[in-house]
């Protein structure tokens, strides 16, 4: 079983409220949250640290922003090692959609499964890795997810304020999506040429492969330490998770 793994992390970053002008930002690496520092290393390298401690990865792809290419590719060089195969570097697109088809492009035909990852997640756990990559090898598609705790509520109107109750969506029938997102090459493919087709766009790959008849995604839990780093306040929880996994090594 040959397992690639892609990490989209040419994100802007735009939800992470930026208080350093936009130019310093960059170069001090604060900006975007896939390079902001944790215990200094960038969160990116955190998360490709724990995709090659897993013995079932065989490559990773990790999409950034072409003028970004070079440096991450100097900075990852020396993580990779120990990698049974290849990380390669490639320049993602406007929408995480985009970097992750053009990381898909690189792959080899010999690659059997493809576990997509978000970057700005450094939490994954290695359990939760094998659990996922084994539930696909049998399912073809599965997906990392956890159980919500809040009431969760249809609404109508303006999202941010001013919204309109309509209805509540029992919590049985939910799943917060996470990554990592596991599928067979053939399946990812697929539901990209059909999206493609169809000029769809999805925040995930599982709402791609959704779309592809007489395929079945199943859900492995996970866990809520697994965060995506997005809002300002994310860091707090980062940086305190981080000392609890310093802690537990
Ligand atoms: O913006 P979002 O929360 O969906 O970002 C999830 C991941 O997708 C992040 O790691 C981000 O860097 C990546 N991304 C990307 N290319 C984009 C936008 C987001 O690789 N154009």
């Amino acid at each position: 079983m040959k397992l690639a793994v892609i990490l989209p992390a040419a994100g802007l970053g735009t939800r992470m409220q930026r208080t350093t002008p936009p130019a310093a930002a960059e170069t001090t690496g604060i900006s975007r949250k896939q390079f902001m520092l944790l215990e200094g290393a960038p969160i990116l390298v955190h998360t490709v640290r724990k995709f090659v401690a897993s013995p079932l990865v065989h490559d990773i792809v990790v999409a950034v922003r072409e003028d970004d290419i070079e440096w991450v590719g100097d900075l990852l060089r020396k993580e990779s090692r120990g990698l049974l195969g290849d990380l390669k570097v490639v320049a993602g697109g406007n929408a995480r959609q985009q970097s992750v088809e053009n990381a898909l492009e690189v792959l080899g035909n010999d690659t059997d499964l493809v576990a997509v990852h978000d970057a700005v997640r450094p939490f994954i756990d290695l359990d939760t890795i094998r659990r996922v990559v084994e539930e696909a090898q049998v399912t073809g598609a599965a997906i990392v997810g956890i159980v919500p705790v809040d009431t969760v509520k249809q609404v109508s109107g303006a999202q941010a304020g001013g919204a309109r109750v309509r209805s509540t969506i029992s919590r049985e029938r939910l799943i917060l999506a996470q990554t990592p997102q596991v599928f067979r090459l053939d399946v990812l493919r697929r539901a990209f040429e059909l999206a493609r087709r169809d000029n769809f766009t999805g925040t995930d790959e599982s709402s791609l492969v959704e779309r592809l008849e007489q395929v079945e995604i199943t859900v492995v839990l996970g866990s809520d330490r697994n965060i995506k780093i997005t809002r300002p306040s994310d860091m707090d929880l980062a940086r305190l998770f981080f000392e609890h996994e310093a802690a537990r090594h």
